[in-house]
């Protein structure tokens, strides 16, 4: 079986969003990234989840061309292979219709940093895309979704924005590995549930300061970072 490995860490990375309720039915998908080789592993679309084994995930090139598996991909694969292009450091996608996330979605707010686990693992607002012209709807919707993301995170670094919201969709997540993908769709569905119950208990809440923010995520990012254990 090609790509044994990434295989059953996709697997394990689409089993974690039903783990922890983000998905219904066959709602989302992960993926992950062999640099070295140019594949990617995706969920094979529409199977229940409790059927999955690692050889059901869909191997194919950045062409979106199947290199390996019998069943078809999952129907957003032309956006993970349009954010795998564009951002170079992720090894995972994930995307997911989870219930607060797609909420602030379909609201078309972005999800405001009002507190420091928020500021943790997201340096800045969640932002949500434009709306989508018709002709890039009735066109290669799924390739243009991607676009409409790329084009978002042309003045924002997808590496401190691990995420974002598609309007009128839901969210799409990434990581340096399928696993991280799927940890920052888990962590995005809590601080879009806890904004949008910051909002409810005082609408004027404010954000967090930049000093607080900037202190809680760069203690565990980046070059001075001291959260957690040392790295040997
Ligand atoms: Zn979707």
């Amino acid at each position: 079986m090609l790509l044994k490995t990434l295989r059953e860490q996709v697997l394990d990375a689409n089993l974690e969003l039903v783990r922890r309720g983000l998905v219904l039915y066959t709602f989302g998908n992960a993926s992950g990234i062999s640099r070295a080789d140019g594949l990617i592993a995706i969920k094979p679309s529409g199977v229940p989840y409790e059927d999955l084994r690692p050889e059901h995930m869909v191997v194919t090139d950045l062409d979106g061309r199947i290199v390996d598996g019998t069943l078809r991909p999952s129907s957003d694969l032309d956006t993970h292979l349009e954010l795998y292009k564009a951002f170079p450091k992720i090894g995972g996608v994930a995307h997911t219709h989870s219930e607060f996330a797609t909420a602030w979605a379909q609201a078309r707010k972005p999800v405001p940093c009002f507190g420091t686990t928020h500021a943790d693992y997201f340096h800045g607002p969640v932002p949500v895309t434009d709306p989508m012209p018709p002709e890039d709807i009735e066109g290669d919707y799924e390739k243009n979704t991607g676009t409409a993301i790329i084009n978002l995170f042309r003045d924002i670094d997808y590496e401190r924005i691990p995420a974002v919201l598609v309007v009128n969709h839901g969210p799409f997540s990434w990581g340096p590995d399928p696993a991280a993908a799927a940890h920052n769709a888990v962590l995005l569905e809590h601080v879009a549930r806890v904004a949008y119950r910051t909002i409810a208990i005082n609408a004027e809440a404010g954000p967090i300061s930049t000093d607080l923010h900037d202190k809680h995520f760069l203690r565990k990012h980046g070059s001075q970072a001291y959260y957690g254990q040392k790295k040997t």
